[in-house]
């Protein structure tokens, strides 16, 4: 609360415009939801072979807020972040290898990816940059120091465990 003609401060006002903790995550949830939907008539063979990052020499990059929500699903389940894999898969699989552990909250990377063996036809690219900003939005709102490093490599943020 500020006092009558006192100087509001750059960093108050910041903080009064940056979502709590709870309700990021439901607009991040919102914004998943919404890619599922645009992408709802795609399967593919559910291989988890987008899951191999290092054989297919790319990875989901991450705003810290997906972060947040993959370290919520981690202590839902009683883990921590896992080490990284020997066969160079994202170390959010399961043992196997065959399943995302983290499904739910699966980064939107994840969910706006498909490969070749895709059936759905053409991809809902129009959804997907909407819905892209929407996010950059929001993850900005969460760390506006963002704005300098943007998002990450998945195998960044689980190298460098909780933040
Ligand atoms: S987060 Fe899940 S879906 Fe995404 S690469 Fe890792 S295991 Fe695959």
């Amino acid at each position: 609360m500020h006092e009558k003609g006192a100087p509001v401060l750059i960093d108050e006002l910041e903080d009064a415009r940056r979502p709590t903790s709870a309700q990021a995550l439901r607009r991040l949830a919102a914004i998943y939801r919404r890619a599922d939907e645009a992408y709802a008539r795609f399967s593919c063979p559910a291989s988890a072979e987008c899951c191999q990052l290092s054989r297919r020499g790319r990875q989901p990059w991450l705003w810290r807020v997906e972060w947040i929500a993959i370290q919520g699903a981690l202590a839902r389940q009683g883990r921590s972040v896992p080490p990284p894999r020997a066969d160079g898969a994202c170390p959010l699989l399961d043992a196997e290898g065959r399943r995302c552990t983290v499904y739910a909250d699966r980064p939107f990377g994840c969910r706006t990816y498909f490969c070749e063996r895709a059936a759905g036809g053409r991809h809902p690219l129009e959804a997907v940059t909407g819905l892209s900003a929407r996010l950059e939005t929001l993850a900005l709102e969460v760390d506006p120091d963002a704005s300098a490093g943007g998002p990450r490599p998945i195998l960044e943020w689980l190298r460098e465990g909780p933040r």
